[in-house]
């Protein structure tokens, strides 16, 4: 039985940026779905972390990219849970696969367009009267070497945000995208920090916190006239 029947869903919330959303949401009282895909420990550490603020959820598995799994995960969820209402989704689950197009295998270009993109369909559709925040890319906005299939899915989700934004409006539930810059999670433990902050007006990367901030501030009521927009937050390196 939740403590509250204020429900929110994040995809990827086992690490990263999505662990601190979740955080961030089980401390303003809300019971949080941690999705992952595989990590269930680190669903857990999240768990953990939601209640020792006192609050609470539950880690749901399953694959984003897959609409079999994603539909029978949430449904499954709904029929347990009659009459709740997940009012908060934030599509955050997505991978990054790198590698210059000539060299792209058909794989790798599918597995980050469908965790992205896909992703955002098959956990949005079923979900449409929640508030929305899907986490983007700045490379989904100016498109970085190396990352054509990244930034075809980001960029994807980018647009998809502005033609919802205008479907779901008139009934008060807005949808945002958060496009940060680098940010300090396992997604960029393989990057060189040093050398690339030189190029960061900022001079560092971003904390997964200052972007879990910035979703809070958009679920939150001030932010109710803000829908369709996507929000860079990359320390000036391009806006
Ligand atoms: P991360 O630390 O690598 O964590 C990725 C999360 O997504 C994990 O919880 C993972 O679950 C989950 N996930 C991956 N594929 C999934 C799938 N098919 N179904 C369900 N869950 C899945 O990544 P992050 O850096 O926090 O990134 C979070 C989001 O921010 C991503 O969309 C990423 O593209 C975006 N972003 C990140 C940066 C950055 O610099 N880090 C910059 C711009 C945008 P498991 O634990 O089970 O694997």
């Amino acid at each position: 039985m939740a403590k509250t029947n204020k429900y929110a869903l994040v995809t990827g919330g086992s690490r990263g940026i999505g662990r601190e959303i979740s955080l961030k949401l089980g401390g303003c009282g809300y019971h949080v779905l941690v999705n992952y895909k595989s990590n269930a420990a680190e669903a857990e550490k999240t768990l953990s972390g939601i209640r020792a603020a006192g609050g609470d959820g539950e880690a749901l598995q399953f694959d984003v990219a897959s609409g079999d799994e994603s539909t029978a995960a949430i449904e499954a969820w709904q029929k347990a849970h009659v009459g709740a209402c997940i009012e908060v989704v934030v599509n955050n689950a997505g991978i990054r696969d790198d590698v210059l197009m000539m060299w792209m295998e058909p794989q790798q270009w599918h597995s980050v367009i469908g965790t992205s993109l896909d992703g955002f369909y098959n956990v949005t559709r079923p979900l449409l009267k929640g508030m929305l925040v899907n986490i983007v890319s700045l490379s989904g906005i100016k498109g970085l070497p190396g990352q054509a299939n990244y930034a075809a899915a980001k960029g994807g989700v980018i647009a998809a945000t502005k033609a919802l934004a205008q479907e779901v409006a008139k009934k008060g539930v807005t949808v945002n995208a958060i496009a940060p810059g680098f940010v300090r999670t396992d997604m960029t433990a393989d990057i060189d920090e040093a050398e690339l902050r030189k190029q960061i007006p900022a001079g560092r990367f971003c904390e997964p916190a200052e972007v879990a901030d910035l979703a809070m501030f958009l679920i939150s009521e001030q932010a109710s006239y803000i829908t369709g927009e996507v929000i860079s937050i990359n320390g000036g390196l391009y806006t």
